[in-house]
């Protein structure tokens, strides 16, 4: 118990200060240790070069994942020493705890018939999820809309480390292939750029559920375990049929709470969606999937905490799971115009407070696990570890 404690600890330390990374513990990533994906978001301030490789995640004991957030700033830097890394507190010489990266997923070097590597095709998320963005390319950036936290547009731009549109077809290649060749997959995320048109977006997930679910692993006993990011019609049979396709959680992310600051922060979603219709169709998820099912997650850091903590509760009477992970302002996102801040520590203590004590009072469960959310610390909450 100590030891987790103490890397939930950290784990909120470094989530709030960010990072810096000594040349020492730059070896073996790309190579022996899983680099980050640039598919859709980079938080990044401090760079030596366009492309720097950089861990995908940094792991405390009790294999807790952590995103490292580089910030020239931050008092905490990791080194090598010998064959360990350490993160030490520059402004007081401690060296706080041990640290290690997740190894490079053996998946990621296939190659598709195509030639492409699946890496392009699919990340993986912490430890065990298999991460599918599906189109990284969103209507709402294409009509000047777009949320103000995202980045998707200008990281896509840069690196063009992903395959952008990627056909049903080599979707179901690259998603068989990762699980006939990894056998660690306990979830899966599948999710992308937003349509304008609901119908043409409920069709896409229906489209590719459906043909995941033809590869999932036995063990998953005909559910595709984890979560589709979606913004579907409010159509019951449209709604029953994503049902049926087995995929466990769906959401239809509301991002911050209360209706103005929706319009002003999720222009797109509001025009093309709106809060109303995803009031709606979250009720109507709820008569099908059942309470508990269905997930909602926020942008932790950018509604007023009083907001955001009714918004939470709102979710959870009406049987919907709230989850939040904590804001990191990418510098390519509109937010940075607007002065967008990052939460305080306080602002995160009191969001996974709130969170824990909803799930424990309704009987919800957090969304994945501590080795695979990296920006979010509601397991480590939920478990006492914080
Ligand atoms: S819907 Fe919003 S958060 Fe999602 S990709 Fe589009 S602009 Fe980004």
């Amino acid at each position: 118990m100590e030891m987790y404690k103490k890397s939930a600890a950290l784990k909120l330390k470094l989530l709030i200060n960010g990072i810096r990374i000594d040349d020492s513990a730059l070896y073996g990533l790309g190579d022996k240790y899983k680099e980050y994906q640039y598919g859709y978001n980079d938080s990044n301030w401090m760079k030596h070069c366009q492309r720097q490789v950089i861990p995908s995640e940094l792991v405390l004991p009790g294999e807790i994942v952590v995103a490292p957030h580089l910030r020239p700033t931050s008092p905490y830097i990791i080194k090598r020493i010998g064959d360990t890394m350490y993160v030490i507190n520059e402004k007081t010489g401690e060296s706080i705890s041990t640290i290690d990266y997740l190894p490079r997923p053996k998946i990621w070097d296939i190659k598709l018939s195509d030639g492409s590597k699946l890496k392009e095709y699919l990340n993986v998320y912490g430890a065990n999820c298999l991460n599918l963005f599906i189109v990284a390319n969103c209507d709402f950036w294409n009509e000047g809309m777009p949320c103000v936290f995202c980045s998707l547009q200008p990281t896509q731009n840069l690196h063009k480390e992903v395959v952008v549109h990627k056909s049903l077809e080599k979707i179901e290649e690259a998603v068989t292939l990762a699980f006939e060749n990894e056998d660690n997959l306990d979830w899966m995320i599948i999710t992308g750029g937003s349509l304008k048109n609901r119908k043409m977006e409920f069709q896409r997930y229906y489209d590719v559920l459906s043909i995941i679910k033809k590869h999932i692993p036995k063990r998953w006993n005909g559910k595709i375990k984890g979560n589709a990011a979606l913004l579907p019609t409010n159509n019951e049979r449209d709604l029953y049929k994503l049902f049926e396709t087995g995929i466990e959680h769906p959401s239809f992310n509301m991002e911050v709470w209360g209706e103005q600051l929706f319009k002003s922060y999720c222009a797109g979603k509001e025009k093309y969606a709106s809060f109303g219709n995803l009031m709606e169709t979250y009720k109507k998820a709820v008569n099908i999937w059942g309470p508990g099912q269905v997930w909602c997650n926020f942008v932790g850091g950018i509604s007023p905490i009083k907001d955001l903590k009714e918004g939470f509760r709102f979710m959870a009477d009406m049987g919907v799971v709230p989850g939040a992970n904590i804001f990191h302002l990418d510098p390519k996102a509109v937010g940075v115009k607007l002065g967008l801040k990052e939460p305080t520590e306080d602002y995160v203590f009191e969001m996974y407070e709130c969170l824990s004590s909803l799930y424990k009072e309704y009987g919800y469960q957090p969304f994945f696990s501590h080795s695979v959310l990296r920006n979010s610390l509601s397991n480590e909450m939920f478990h006492g570890w914080l």
